[in-house]
């Protein structure tokens, strides 16, 4: 720690992009804490060497974004969820040992919690797009809400089928060409892929195949409303966006490092959401 107070930091290779100094110096100031949050550009060779200066840098733990997910579960002591998931995002000095969490899985969590109160009470089937460490997430913060049948539709097969001996047989893998078949009786559709982002190509799915009272959620937050999110507005099926996700994953290390649960407000979002207009 510094005369400055506490500091803290995003990791990740590339890094300009991350809109996590933003969320925790926006809430460092609000609650007048004295602290630091900043961006540190690491490519992959020298990330484990990053971990471990990390005190003698100044700093009381991190976030860790792309590539560096896998190898900080690697590099860490991670607790039940993130070694469930596969992938570390949070990490924390704790008498000199590095503990790491997943915070995605609640940040996905409480985010449909916000956006959709009651959203798992009775919820049979869901099915989520993708295979990589956000599906992941998804999938470990289903089960954990006891949602009975997950549809995990993915490009690479094989990666679909790995989700399936990674969590349990609650886990239906399916082919990409079967996406549109796999919102027949689905009450939750998640996008976990990349697909909707600014500079990808979009996502090419028939909604009009789930149930008129189901739930769509996009962890695509660039653009706030994506093509998926438009649509299903237009369907009146409720949402739950990806920067909503976004803002609730950060609140657990802002707790960890600055020992204050911060509260995700609409002036928080607003401050997000025009940064990302930019
Ligand atoms: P990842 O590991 O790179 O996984 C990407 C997924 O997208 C894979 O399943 C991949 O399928 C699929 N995909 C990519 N291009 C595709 C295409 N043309 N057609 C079909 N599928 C395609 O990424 P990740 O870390 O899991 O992140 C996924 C998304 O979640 C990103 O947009 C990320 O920004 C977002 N995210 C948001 C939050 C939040 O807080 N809102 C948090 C975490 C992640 P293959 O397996 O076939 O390659």
């Amino acid at each position: 720690m510094t005369a400055a107070g506490r500091a803290a930091c995003v990791i990740g290779w590339p890094i300009e992009h991350s809109r996590s100094p933003l969320i925790h110096n926006y809430w460092l100031k609000t609650y007048g804490i004295a602290g630091e949050y900043r961006r540190e550009a690491v490519p992959p060779g020298e990330f484990r060497a990053f971990l471990q200066s990390l005190a003698a840098r100044g700093y009381v733990g991190a976030n860790v974004t792309l590539p560096h997910k896998e190898a900080a579960l690697a590099c860490s002591q991670p607790d039940d969820c993130a070694r469930a998931v596969g992938a570390a995002n949070t990490l924390w000095l704790d008498n000199g040992v590095l503990r790491s969490t997943n915070s995605d899985v609640e940040g996905f969590l409480d985010n449909l919690d916000t956006c959709v109160p009651g959203w798992d009470r009775g919820l049979g089937k869901a099915a989520v797009l993708g295979a990589g460490g956000a599906a992941r997430a998804v999938i470990h913060g289903l089960l954990q809400r006891g949602i009975a049948h997950i549809a995990a539709v993915n490009r690479t097969a094989a990666r679909a089928e790995a989700l399936r001996q990674r969590f349990d047989a609650r886990v239906h893998p399916c082919g990409w060409q079967e996406r549109n078949a796999a919102l027949a009786d689905a009450a939750l559709l998640v996008n976990a892929t990349t697909l909707g982002m600014t500079g990808q190509p979009d996502l090419d799915i028939d909604i009009g195949r789930l149930p008129s009272k189901a739930i769509v959620a996009d962890l695509v937050y660039a653009p706030l409303l994506t093509p998926l999110l438009r649509a299903a507005r237009a369907r009146d099926l409720r949402t739950a966006d990806g920067l909503g996700m976004l803002l609730h994953q950060a609140v657990r290390g802002f707790l960890l490092w600055f020992g204050k649960k911060p509260e995700v407000t609409a002036q928080l979002r607003a401050l997000v959401e025009a940064d990302i207009a930019e």
